[in-house]
């Protein structure tokens, strides 16, 4: 494996008096897309918020980079280069699209380099540039998705995290994404993917893990994980 860029150990997250995530390890390698999987409420969204540092990590550590994040604030985690887009996407609807993109290089001071974030983003994502000064809310929940995705590419990001990108999205547009996701892994990038299409999940990830109940019930390749039988009889319709 690549070397482990971020790495969870015995992580427990909770809301109130519920722990939802008890005690999961799981490692992204550098360059890699791993995805997480796992019926309504396994803990997946959880993980990744306490992975940024939105919800408070009970137990356990996050290492990223060599270097331990568990519990330091959100904005101290963002300026690791961890970028979170959460599900639902969240643009700022009022806001234009080239507003957006350059509310997420808001850590970047360097205008030049912003500009060539910037570029980069609208060569990926035409549909964008041909709407750069339309409010994001006009925009269809694909071209929202990619406006998610280019915002988070916007803070030059070492890891993204990723939830559920594909969600109520056209089955074309479904293709797009997983597409999109694919091509960001040829880059170099790495990706930790929350996915409920496990199917596509599984195709392009180096590993996976298969949450339930917040624990990590099985772990493998893509490929092993797409043909493992509990989780065809499960997650991938049979
Ligand atoms: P989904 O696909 O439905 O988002 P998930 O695997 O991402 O599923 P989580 O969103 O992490 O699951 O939720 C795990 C559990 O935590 C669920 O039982 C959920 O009801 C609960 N939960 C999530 N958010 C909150 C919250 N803000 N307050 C209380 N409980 C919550």
């Amino acid at each position: 494996m690549s070397a482990v860029l971020l790495d969870a150990r015995g992580l427990e997250i909770g809301y109130g008096a519920s722990v939802v995530v008890k005690g999961v390890d799981l490692a992204v390698g550098a360059g890699q897309i791993v995805c997480l999987i796992g019926a309504n409420g396994a803990g997946k969204t959880t993980i990744l918020r306490g992975v940024s540092g939105l919800l408070k990590i009970r137990a356990g550590s996050v290492t990223f980079d060599g270097e331990t994040l568990t519990n330091r604030p959100a904005h101290v985690i963002a300026r690791k280069k961890i970028a979170h887009v959460p599900e639902g996407r969240q643009i700022f609807a009022q806001m234009s699209v080239a507003e957006n993109l350059l509310a997420g290089a808001y850590l970047e001071r360097d205008a030049a380099e912003i500009e060539r974030r910037r570029e980069k983003a609208l060569a990926r994502f035409p549909r964008l540039k041909e709407r750069l000064s339309q409010s994001a809310g006009l925009l269809s929940g694909g071209e929202q998705q990619m406006l998610a995705i280019a915002r988070a590419l916007m803070a030059g990001p070492k890891l993204l995290l990723l939830d559920e990108p594909s969600m109520g999205l056209a089955p074309l547009f479904v293709e797009e994404i997983f597409s999109i996701i694919k091509s960001l892994k040829d880059e170099g990038r790495t990706i930790l993917l929350v996915e409920q299409n496990a199917h596509a999940a599984l195709e392009i990830a180096d590993h996976a893990y298969v949450l339930e109940n917040g624990r990590i019930k099985l772990q493998g390749s893509g490929r092993e994980m797409l043909e493992h039988d509990d989780i065809s009889a499960a997650y991938l319709g049979g």
